[in-house]
């Protein structure tokens, strides 16, 4: 009773999956991870975000309890994490940096042992369920030494997917997946956060992370310097790059030129360049609407965590951003300069 107690008040929404504060990692003279706190709920996606050394990979080595924090505390799913690991790593899946395997075995057997070694006994059906949900169902028999990157990296999700866990957490999983694997990882990642699993997400691929993200965690230099969900985000964010085409691009300019915070010119590689937040562009669509000119079409070339991420990473704040040309905007944060 008890323990069915304790199971459902860790996995009800509300409760921290994961809760670490003041978390300090040094190697050497350097402080990877810098008084870091995080915490993630349940059946929430948490993108964690950060330029080369930012400290992500330290952050999640802590996190699974392979180094140990200088300071700091880790409590994951109701429990304390202590440097034995304990009773907190029970429900985590995940890989850190790569997840490695026999090169001689199959796929299959890779799980078949590996669920083995963790202690547990994976049923045939489970183990198909997993090497299914991660596409590799008709590959399952061949030996990992003929796997691509991305069948590896889908056979480590099928790995942390047989430990059911509560949490995942993932170091560059799409890295080296093809779109269709990209995509069958953002579909798995919000299929699990639907059934309360909490999944925090290491990227390097923003466009990746926005489509599966509730929340983000941005690191530069071993801190965090931006936590919020995503709707914080859009609101705080710089002005985003768009590419409009319409079938006036003369009077839409006119159009726009009442839409006050907005910016726009002709672009350079045809149709017009703008930078704008969302609220403008609303209202921008809807007045080219009233003008009754035509939106051919309209893309978003910079999306607000790009531009977010850019200010918070280089020495470009925010402010310097929105004073930017619009295609100057565009260029200067695709060229990540
Ligand atoms: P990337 O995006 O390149 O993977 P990251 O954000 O994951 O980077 P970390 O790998 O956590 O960054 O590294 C943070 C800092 O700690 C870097 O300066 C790195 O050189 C240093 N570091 C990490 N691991 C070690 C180690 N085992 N020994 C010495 N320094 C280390």
């Amino acid at each position: 009773m008890l323990c069915q107690l304790v199971r459902c008040c860790v996995y009800c929404r509300g409760v921290h999956a994961v809760r670490a504060t003041g978390l300090v990692k040094r190697f050497g003279t350097t402080t990877a991870v810098d008084g870091l706190d995080i915490s993630i709920g349940s059946g929430e996606v948490r993108g964690l975000l950060g330029p080369n050394g930012a400290g992500k990979t330290t952050l999640l080595r802590m996190l699974f309890g392979l180094i140990r924090p200088d300071s700091g505390t880790v409590e994951l799913l109701g429990h304390k994490l202590d440097h034995l690991g304990g009773d907190a790593l029970d429900a985590v899946g995940g890989f850190v940096e790569e997840p490695s395997f026999y090169p001689y075995l199959s796929g299959r057997s890779n799980l078949r042992l590996l669920a083995k070694l963790d202690g547990q006994r994976a049923a045939a059906e489970e183990i198909d369920d997993a090497l299914g949900r991660v596409g590799l169902g008709d590959r399952a028999e061949d030996r990992l030494s003929g796997y691509s990157t991305g069948m590896r990296q889908r056979l480590g999700l099928a790995a942390a997917l047989l430990r059911r866990p509560r949490l995942l957490l993932l170091d560059e999983p799409t890295s080296g997946l093809d779109p269709a694997g990209t995509r069958a990882v953002a579909t798995l990642v919000r299929d699990l956060a639907a059934e309360g699993v909490a999944v925090l997400l290491s990227s390097h691929q923003i466009g990746e992370l926005e489509k599966v993200c509730d929340s983000y965690t941005v690191m530069r230099r071993g801190r965090v310097v931006w936590d919020g969900s995503a709707a914080e985000l859009d609101a705080q964010a710089p002005q985003s790059a768009y590419a409009l085409f319409t079938s006036d691009d003369v009077r839409a300019l006119e159009v726009a030129a009442r839409v006050s915070a907005l910016r726009i010119q002709p672009a350079a590689r045809g149709g017009l360049a703008v930078a704008a937040r969302i609220d403008d562009m609303d209202e921008l669509v809807a007045a080219l609407g009233d003008s009754h000119i035509l939106i051919r079409r309209l893309e978003l070339t910079v999306s607000p965590l790009e531009s977010m991420f850019f200010a918070l990473t280089t020495d470009h704040g925010a402010e310097a951003l929105d004073a930017l040309e619009p295609q100057q905007l565009a260029d200067t944060i695709l060229a990540g300069a």
